[in-house]
């Protein structure tokens, strides 16, 4: 790759490559930072949401993502104590996407499909251990400095995407306030190798189970049955995964009677917050580090791909086609308002009907649930809403 630079991405995760891959695509040099020594094998994220499998589609990705992870057409709305409420089918939505479905499959593959397809452009590079410290910038470039194992060095370029996740070194070297909340609960993620909807037949692959204190979200992803749900702050590692506690809970979402075989299991801290602006100068930021919110409803990723493709098309327009810069502000006001009224707004919804603790509310949305799938235009809505339709349309509508 030469020397001059147009696009440096600090980070390698799915957002950075992928963003990376579409302006290597459109012949701009690109050089992503990483801190690790390899791509991360990352399970955190696995649903894949149709405007984001759209979009992959012209980066010839999502073909790619359907032959490693499972094709998913319903979800179910379920209560531990009360069982299936409704369940819903993406078909109703076919004529506002060409993939009316959701696609499990674990975030890392899509991080290494971009990366192994970003490789084949001579002025596209990864470059691994390479963990950034701060961001400088004039009128004429940005400069990224980062350490190396032969020690600091800096490169420049056109403009900067920090793709660094929710802690962005990039975020904080430029000073950008990341405003929220950190719930006052852990989650859990433990992964079981049993099929579940063989264990508990009429379980579907994508299941939200509401309970007051044991609610959960079960994934179908390729390799797992992956059950996420709350615990108490103060408790340790050892105790949530202390084996009856551990198969207790999981046993109360779909009852095996014996030990589920547990080959994954993670503790996270979950925070709802946004950076307050997405655009400083020629320094941009896409992803986890301009948005974080809870895993319910698997919309994290999912807008950070979102960001990303957005900020990719701009800066097309702006290095090739020579359009105004102010395009880049654009892209602040047309990803941070989706990140705040309909992401941030709709994973805090979803978890608050998960956890309801009224009996009366609870039953008064179940069968709201229930009346719902007697509805078709309203079923249509909601599937539009949870499938980021609804955000992807408002984000373009808006100048
Ligand atoms: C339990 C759980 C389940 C989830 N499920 C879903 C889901 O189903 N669907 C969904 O849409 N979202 C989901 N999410 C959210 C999703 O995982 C994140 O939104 C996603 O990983 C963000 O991707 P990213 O590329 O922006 O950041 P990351 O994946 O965090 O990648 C950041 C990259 O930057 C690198 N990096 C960090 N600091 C530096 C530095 N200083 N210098 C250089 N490199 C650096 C990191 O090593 C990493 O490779 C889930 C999250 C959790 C916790």
């Amino acid at each position: 790759m030469s020397n001059q630079v147009q696009v440096i991405i600090v980070g390698a995760g799915p957002v950075g490559c992928v963003t990376g891959l579409i302006l290597a695509r459109a012949g701009i040099s690109v050089l992503i930072l990483e801190s690790e020594p390899s791509l991360v094998l990352d399970l955190r994220a696995s649903t894949f949401h149709p405007p984001t499998l759209d979009m992959l589609d012209e980066l010839n990705i999502t073909e790619k993502l359907i032959a490693q992870g499972l094709v998913t057409p319903t979800i179910q709305y379920r209560d531990v104590d009360d069982g299936l409420i409704a369940e819903f089918d993406h078909a109703i939505i076919s004529d506002h996407t060409a993939h009316p479905y959701r696609v499990q499959c674990e975030q890392f593959k899509l991080a290494g499909f971009a990366a192994d397809m970003m490789a084949e452009f001579s002025d596209a590079e990864i470059r691994f251990d390479c963990p950034v410290a701060g961001v400088t910038q004039d009128g004429d470039s940005v400069t990224v400095h980062f350490d190396t194992p032969d020690g600091p060095e800096e490169v420049s370029a056109d403009y900067m995407i920090g793709c660094d996740g929710s802690r962005s070194a990039v975020r904080k070297s430029l000073s950008i306030g990341f405003e929220g909340f950190t719930y006052p609960e852990k989650f859990v993620t433990a992964s079981a190798i049993e099929p579940v909807d063989e264990i508990y037949p009429g379980m579907g692959h994508v299941a939200y189970i509401s309970h007051p204190t044991e609610w959960c979200v079960l994934i179908h992803a390729p390799e797992f049955w992956r059950f996420l749900y709350p615990i108490p702050l103060d408790m340790t590692y050892e105790e949530a995964f202390e084996r009856e506690y551990l198969q207790y809970r999981l046993n109360r979402i779909a009852p095996y009677g014996k030990d589920y075989t547990v080959d994954h299991r993670t503790i996270y801290s979950v925070n709802q917050r946004v950076a307050e602006t997405y655009r400083k100068g020629r320094a941009l930021l896409a992803g986890d580090a301009a948005h974080v919110n809870n895993p319910v409803g698997g919309m994290g990723l999912n807008g950070g791909l979102h960001d990303g493709i957005n900020l990719a098309e701009k800066l097309i327009a702006i290095l090739n086609a020579g359009a105004a810069e102010g395009l880049l502000d654009q892209y602040d006001r047309q990803r941070r308002p989706i990140a705040i009224e309909y992401v941030q707004a709709q994973s805090i919804r979803n978890k608050k009907t998960l956890e309801e603790t009224d009996p009366l509310v609870r039953k008064q949305r179940q069968d709201e649930l229930r009346s719902l799938m007697d509805d078709k235009e309203k079923s249509i809505e909601l599937l539009l809403q949870t499938s980021m339709i609804n955000g992807v349309r408002k984000s373009l509508s808006l100048e």
